[in-house]
């Protein structure tokens, strides 16, 4: 069992409990004092057949009046129209200003429920109960909450910080394979751009990793978390540090797009995060060595490395690029690596050589 706080400008502002269950969670909601207030769980159906009953029953232990919200599965999902679903089920229960909602779910149920909180009365308090990998490690911390809009990703949204983050490990277990090695994406992203002995790490446990064995997962998120935490601490809205996040994910982005979302977000920024490579490879100090041990890393932990059965043009992948939110007077703020550990912002990368890149991943 462990713990982080989240602080702004050294105050806290939530916690990040990393448990086995759910016990403890009666109790994290016992301090957020919400003297006689209403819970609305959302999830979606895959999440809450397991945990949906378990969560509500652990809430109503604090709060009376608890519901559940179900929605239905995956990123096609992510738009105003669910948003609209979950503001229509606060107003019929009468939600108001201290009450909260609870996101019991991946990214998407904690993106959505997010942002239904940051808008819904101009902001009511919420939870994150994160239960896929890549929220536990990613999505869930730092506040950034949205839907989908057109065909554009996290197009409308907030910073909205949640009260508390409460992960349990034990979920992980009916976690999708395919849904596992996807955080993967993000988690050796954490090591790549800070932290070289997480790196390390994680290579050397990768069998115990891969079998989800407790002790390695609890090493693993807890590490993960903290370096997200020092990212958004430094600079919760994203105005320079926090860039370093999104290593792997211009060229990840495009792909994501050209293949209509049929490949996941992890394996898409592990694919980004070849091309990121290469080109850090060229413009940075990355040894040829260092490369090489990337892509061996993200083959280890199940993720793609090279789209071999898929046809496209790397001109689109790379004019994609251009289209994406972290864009500065025209120019691609592209993060490369000094070396395994160390990122740091390029501008100078051109499309052309993002080109290049890219072809190398086809
Ligand atoms: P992500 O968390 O990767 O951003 P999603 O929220 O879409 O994306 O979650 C990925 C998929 O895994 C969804 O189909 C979701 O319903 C499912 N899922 C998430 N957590 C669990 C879990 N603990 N057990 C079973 N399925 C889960
Ligand atoms: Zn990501």
């Amino acid at each position: 069992n462990k713990e982080l706080i989240i602080t702004k400008e050294d105050n806290p502002i939530y916690t990040i409990y990393i448990e086995n269950n759910y016990n403890k969670l009666s109790s994290v909601i016992d301090k957020l004092q919400l003297e006689h207030g209403k819970a609305l769980i959302v999830t979606d159906s895959n999440i809450g057949i397991h945990y949906a009953q378990e969560v509500k029953s652990i809430v109503n232990q604090s709060i009376p009046f608890v519901e559940i919200l179900t929605l239905e599965p995956g990123e096609a999902n992510k738009n105003i129209e669910t948003i609209q679903k979950i503001y229509h089920t606060l107003i019929s229960y009468q939600f108001d200003r201290k009450d909260i909602l609870i996101a019991l779910g991946g990214g998407v149920v904690g993106d959505m429920t997010g942002f239904a909180a940051a808008t819904y009365l101009r902001g009511i308090r919420f939870i994150q109960l994160p239960t896929s990998l890549l929220a536990m490690v990613d999505s869930s911390i730092g506040g950034k909450t949205g839907v989908d809009y057109l065909s554009y990703k996290n197009m409308v949204g907030a910073f909205h910080q949640p009260s508390a983050v409460y992960i349990n490990l034990q979920v992980l277990n009916t976690l999708p394979e395919r849904e596992y090695y996807s955080g993967f994406g993000e988690i050796i992203k954490h090591g790549l751009i800070k932290d070289k002995s997480y790196y390390r790490w994680l290579k050397s446990n990768s069998s115990s990793i891969l079998s989800r064995e407790n002790e390695s997962l609890t090493e693993m998120i807890y590490r993960s978390c903290s370096i997200k935490k020092q990212v958004v601490e430094s600079d919760p809205h994203e105005n320079g540090e926090r860039a370093l996040l999104n290593f792997g994910h211009t060229v990840g982005h495009s792909i994501e797009k050209q293949l209509n979302f049929s490949y996941l977000h992890g394996e898409c920024v592990s694919l980004g995060i070849v091309a990121a490579a290469q080109l850090s490879y060229e413009h940075g100090n990355l040894s040829i060595d260092e490369l090489e041990d990337i892509k061996e890393t993200l083959k280890q932990f199940k993720l793609p490395v090279c789209l071999s059965n898929v046809s496209f043009s790397s001109k689109i992948i790379a004019q994609t690029t251009r289209n994406d939110k972290k864009m500065e007077a025209g120019q691609i703020k592209f993060i490369l690596l000094h070396s395994i550990g160390a990122a740091y912002i390029d501008k100078t990368i051109t499309e052309q050589e993002i080109e290049s890149a890219v072809q190398l991943i086809l």
